[in-house]
């Protein structure tokens, strides 16, 4: 094996799929991107051709490699990352896939999910795998391909398919069809897997009829993984780390303790709060997943998503064309003292977490005669720090019923981080310091930490966390009343756009 100490991470996301190479201390060498083409056939569906997600993993691979001026064989490993949930099904005898890709943002198993939910599964499934019954996980997606391909399900009787969300696939090409395996954070968002025992869970596979030949083996997020076949990169290299995408980000962060807590802003926003060696249930329906797996050793988080985060930036842009680029939004939040009594609720698509109301939608309430879009923008950027505040105080909530570590200090990533006040009203709403890093990659960096720990570049997690560095901090800074009245309007403004049917808090 090479003496090289250079990382490559592989991040297959749900818009683009990257390429970016690592030095041993998280330095960009080199990176390469390709957009990926979203496929609607039909109202709520959404589908990725993965012949062009291969082709484009392949691509950015390489093109990264070229850039930094490195030579396959100077790789020590590599680690993939990806957009979880998405559902692929192919031949392990060919390779050949048998459908396109399911992404996770598809709907089509509503339906089924309703019956599943009818037949009782609900607590089973919450028991089990630390989710609620949705579409959005993979279970239903795969069983939906075993119901419609001609013969699916019987050839998957008989072991002549392989299912696997993106890991697995990119995993299973790179390794020319000798490898079949997942890893502990992917497995955990399939709506398959029992977090607890760790394997995949026979009630839920009968209850969906899936069968268990299908299933990929489930490997440690840091560890042998299998090794390129020599003609896709130009020699063989080793994957060693893998995980999905918001896990990744959260060990890219090094939430490593308990009651660590990263926050990723871009299109939406996902949370992940360390919870420690213990699972913890939680009563506001936030989702209880596995963070990592290492050896042994298993962390588990809690956690909350926002639908609508920099999207609700993109919709001033695009939509009602108020900002003319995303980064105005700052200027135009400074130059107003507050909203002037604005609230702004993105519930575009619903609500989620500890809302959960799918029926509910967006409004923009309290406007006046002197309402000026400087008001507006401020108000939609205020709602994301809002809902983050509702997040973090439900995970507070769960974590002291559970006796685990409160949340700590937040670290933040992602493309709406660049702006500043938004990070400051982040620290005053939430009344507690936001972190913001160095290295903003943090998925793609989290994927290189794990292949890196693996392979033995960092001989530990204390290693990996004592380059973790700050590029700011934002202290909060908000007079308590002020921050109180801030988040009763806001709690008032969603008791005023819930439909009704979602949950009462
Ligand atoms: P994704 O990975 O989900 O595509 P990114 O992490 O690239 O998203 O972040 C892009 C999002 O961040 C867009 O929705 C954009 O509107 C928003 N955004 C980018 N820059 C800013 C900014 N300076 N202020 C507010 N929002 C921003």
């Amino acid at each position: 094996m090479s003496q090289s100490r250079h990382l490559l991470a592989i991040d297959q996301g749900t818009t683009s799929s990257r390429a970016i190479l690592f030095d041993a201390e998280g330095r960009v060498l080199g990176q390469a991107q390709r957009e990926l083409t979203q496929h609607y056939p039909r109202e709520g569906w959404v589908e990725h051709d993965p012949e062009e997600i291969w082709a484009g993993v392949l691509a950015v691979a390489r093109e990264a490699l070229a850039r930094a001026g490195v030579a396959p064989s100077e790789l020590a490993a590599i680690g993939i990352t990806n957009q979880r949930e998405t559902t692929l099904l192919w031949e392990r005898e060919s390779g050949e896939v048998l459908h396109r890709a399911i992404v996770w943002q598809d709907r089509r198993t509503a339906e089924l999910c309703a019956r599943l939910a009818a037949e009782g599964l609900e607590e089973r499934v919450r028991a089990a795998t630390g989710l609620v019954i949705d579409p959005y996980f993979s279970a239903t997606k795969l069983a939906w391909l075993l119901d419609h391909l001609p013969q699916a399900r019987t050839r998957a009787e008989r072991g002549e398919l392989c299912f696997g969300t993106v890991d697995s696939f990119l995993l299973f090409r790179l390794t020319g069809g000798r490898v079949h395996a997942t890893d502990p954070a992917n497995a955990s968002r399939t709506m398959l897997f029992d977090i607890h025992r760790r394997c995949w869970d026979e009630e839920l596979l009968r209850a969906l009829r899936i069968p268990p030949a299908l299933l990929p083996e489930v490997r440690p997020n840091a560890g042998e993984f299998g090794v390129s076949v020599k003609e896709l990169l130009g020699a063989p290299v080793p994957i060693a780390g893998m995980a999905g995408d918001q896990q990744a980000a959260s060990f890219g962060q090094a939430c490593f303790a308990p009651g660590t807590l990263k926050s990723t802003y871009g299109t939406g926003c996902f949370l992940l709060f360390n919870t420690g060696d213990r699972p913890v249930a939680s009563d506001n329906r936030l989702l209880t997943t596995i963070a990592w797996q290492l050896d042994g050793q298993v962390t588990y988080a809690l956690e909350g998503s926002i639908f609508i985060a920099g999207a609700a930036i993109q919709w001033l842009r695009d939509g009602l064309g108020v900002l003319r680029e995303a980064a105005e939004s700052e200027a135009l939040a400074r130059s107003v003292p507050d909203t002037g009594g604005v609230v702004f609720v993105p519930a575009f698509t619903g609500l989620g977490a500890p809302h959960w109301d799918a029926e509910a939608r967006g409004a923009v309430l309290g406007l006046t005669r002197g309402t000026t879009r400087a008001h507006i923008v401020r108000a939609a950027l205020e709602a994301v720090c809002y809902q983050t505040a509702d997040l973090i105080a439900a995970m507070g909530e769960d974590a002291r019923r559970a006796g685990a570590a409160l949340p700590t200090e937040l670290r933040v990533d992602g493309g709406m981080v660049a702006n500043d006040w938004l990070c400051q009203y982040l620290a005053d709403v939430l009344d507690r310091p936001v972190d913001r890093p160095r290295v903003i990659e943090t998925t793609a960096l989290g994927a290189a930490y794990l292949a890196g720990l693996a392979c033995g570049i960092y001989p530990s997690l204390d290693a990996i966390a004592a380059r973790w560095q700050r590029e700011r901090r934002f202290e909060p800074a908000m007079a308590e009343e002020v921050r109180r009245a801030r988040l009763d309007m806001w709690a008032d403004a969603v008791r005023r756009v819930r439909s009704g049917s979602g949950r009462e808090r």
